[in-house]
């Protein structure tokens, strides 16, 4: 099991050991050879020792690597869970989930922090990184899709540097991503190919590669001891009496699209920017700590990230609270509650018009006395009755199948993406225009929960 709590001081190291330790120049090796020559990397690799720093940081991708197969696993037969056993998987689904998530943004700070020192120190590090990424023997071909966020987080800072060495890193990270890419379409096409894509019907057939590969995780990772563990109840339907929202009240054929734990320096543009050619209101339910901070003074103190933020409501999206720190606020009751409140509900009436009153419990675990919790401020509870599963699958196709099921058979609702992964991006130029075939209209939600049609039926 992973110790996200364990690795954050040892990435906080990295950047400091990365600024006082002098390496010489004859080590930044960055490599011409294409990925996967597994054998040449391997022997190359042998005369070269590890850079300092990169150990906390390849520790931390190995963990978020576990996480992504541990969830595979947990869903692989994801067609025959039913009832008390889907709701299993969902709540284990969710622990480690919660657990990646920590990891997750530290690492991606700490990737960041990297990817903007100077060549000598940043490079042979990320060199060493990318090595593993490559060509790791334990590495089994479809992991590389755990790869793609870490990737595009090294790629961003490092795009605007135009010096020899960084035009060969920026370089090897375009052929990795491109890697990415090529084995996302086979797992994505052999999966049209089986269950027929969004647009087209069903072929029938096996999605062999695929299978490969979650027997693969299986031999690896047994099941029955990934289920032992704590898990976090899965959301429940609205409670009885309750202001809460959870989109099955909605009229038949009206959709709203939501997305969670943001903003992304990366994926939250890019949602955006479909959202607004397909003319689709959302609204995004993000974590405080991502936004700000409250100073002991009581001043809110804004991050880098709250831009995103404020780009969003000038966009015409609706903003809400998902908690401070994305805990499990079911299991929280008196000030720690209320920290996880006030904090987020603080931090987003400082972003001129981000404040509503639209709150969203992580994973949707509350009970009647969270609920009581929100009052003060005025905020109501907004669930959804649609889960992409976004977070736990990564093969797109099969992302938007999911949806368009749920969908069919719930015939309205609220749908939960989020926007700390590409997938969402992936899915929504395919689901939208679909769903509109279908009769379907994209609606929103005001500052105060209600219903906003803006789509012609
Ligand atoms: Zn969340």
């Amino acid at each position: 099991m992973i110790a996200a709590r364990r690795l954050w001081p040892l990435l906080l190291l990295v950047l400091a050991a990365g600024s006082i330790l002098a390496i010489r120049r004859q080590q930044v090796l960055i490599p011409t050879r294409p990925p996967l020559e597994v054998a040449a990397t391997l022997a190359e690799a042998a005369d070269r020792p590890e850079p300092p720093g990169t150990a906390p940081l390849l520790e931390a991708l190995r963990a978020d690597l576990q996480v992504h197969r541990q969830l595979i696993v947990l869903f692989s037969d994801e067609g025959k869970l039913k009832g008390p056993d889907l709701q299993r998987a969902l709540a284990v689904g969710h622990r480690l989930h919660h657990e990646r998530r920590d990891l997750v943004h530290q690492l991606n700070a700490a990737l960041t922090g990297l990817a903007r020192q100077s060549a000598v120190t940043r490079d042979p590090v990320i060199g060493a990184l990318l090595d593993w990424m490559e060509a790791d023997p334990d590495l089994l071909a479809l992991d590389r899709l755990a790869f793609r966020d870490s990737l595009r987080v090294l790629q961003r800072p490092l795009a605007a540097d135009t010096t020899p060495t960084g035009i060969q890193l920026n370089l090897r990270l375009a052929r990795d991503l491109k890697e990415v890419d090529r084995v996302e379409s086979q797992v994505d096409a052999e999966y049209q190919r089986v269950f027929g894509g969004p647009v087209s019907p069903t072929h029938g057939g096996h999605r062999d590669l695929w299978q490969a590969y979650v027997t693969e995780l299986q031999r690896r990772l047994p099941l029955e001891p990934l289920l032992k563990g704590a898990a976090i109840p899965s959301p429940a339907v609205s409670l009885q009496g309750s202001r809460e929202i959870n989109g099955s009240e909605l009229p038949e054929k009206v959709l709203i699209l939501s997305f969670d734990d943001g903003p992304h320096r990366i994926y939250t543009e890019e949602i955006k920017a479909i959202l607004q050619k397909e003319q689709v209101p959302a609204v995004f339910f993000e974590i405080g700590r991502n936004l700000g901070v409250q100073e002991a003074s009581g001043q809110i103190k804004l991050s880098p990230l709250s831009a995103l933020t404020q780009e969003l409501v000038q966009g015409g999206y609706v903003v809400g609270n998902h908690s401070y720190t994305h805990a499990q606020l079911s299991k929280e009751t008196g000030a720690p509650l209320d920290l996880e409140i006030r904090e987020t509900d603080q931090v987003l009436r400082a972003i001129p018009g981000a404040h509503s009153q639209l709150f969203r419990f992580p994973y949707g675990a509350r009970t009647a006395l969270q609920l009581q919790a929100l009052e003060p401020y005025h905020l109501r509870s907004v669930l959804w009755n649609i889960d992409s599963l976004d977070w736990a699958d990564p093969v797109p196709s099969s992302v938007a199948d999911r949806v368009l099921k749920a969908i069919a058979h719930e015939k309205r609702g609220i749908i939960l993406f989020h926007d700390i992964h590409d997938r969402a991006g992936k899915v929504l130029p395919v689901l939208i225009p679909r769903l509109r075939v279908e009769g379907y209209t994209f609606a929103g939600l005001d500052g105060n929960g209600a219903l906003v049609q803006v789509d012609k039926p």
